[in-house]
């Protein structure tokens, strides 16, 4: 007698659950296929986000200084920067935003959003405000390479001039130590 009312039992359950399946297999798709489909977009999701959010980072290149302070208040060391000393007679050398003359040029500044875990410590350490959160938080990618952002402007010749340049610098006034020790 167990065995037949287990056996019923058995389909019972079986229909109850199929009953669910059916009822979702026949009902709006709610499932979004993310990234492909983005709901951010759709909602005002984005519009809800605190001005104050520590989202995605942004670099001002212009403003930064070069100075490393948001490279080593980060936890993860996941700032990279390289800086080219400015030659004291540099053509192009620019002002900052505060008027002060550039002393570094950037060659480099790339955050690895991938490792970033947003706490803050790097905004809050740079002198200048150039490094801000902002409130873009929907960046995801299929490659994890694409999280590597890169923000420094100069191109790959711009920075072999400066280095040339500092190069040649450093060269005349060892030249330059050189001669006037051989005077005296
Ligand atoms: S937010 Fe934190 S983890 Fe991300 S780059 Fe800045 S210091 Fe590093
Ligand atoms: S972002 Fe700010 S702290 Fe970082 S190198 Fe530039 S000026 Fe310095």
């Amino acid at each position: 007698m167990s065995y037949i009312k287990n056996i019923t039992d058995g389909f019972g359950t079986a229909a109850t659950g199929m009953k669910f399946t059916l009822k979702h297999l026949f009902s709006p798709n709610v499932t979004v296929q993310y990234p492909n489909t983005n709901p951010y977009t759709e909602i005002s999701a984005v519009d809800k986000i605190p001005d104050r959010a520590r989202n995605r980072l942004l670099l001002d290149p212009d403003i930064c200084n070069g100075c490393t302070s948001c490279a080593r208040a980060c936890p993860v060391d996941c700032i990279e920067i390289d800086t080219v000393k400015v030659i004291a007679n540099d053509p192009d050398q620019p002002t900052l935003s505060d008027g002060t003359k550039r002393r570094l040029w950037l060659a480099k500044y790339d955050i690895n959003f991938a490792q970033c875990c947003f706490c803050g410590l790097c905004a809050a350490a740079c002198p200048t405000e150039a490094l801000k959160h902002t409130t873009v938080f929907d960046y995801c990618t299929y490659d994890v390479n694409d999280l590597l952002y890169h923000f420094s402007t100069m191109t790959p010749e711009q920075i072999a001039e400066k280095k040339k340049l500092l190069a040649d610098e450093v060269k005349a006034k060892a030249a330059a130590a050189a001669a006037a020790k051989s005077e005296n």
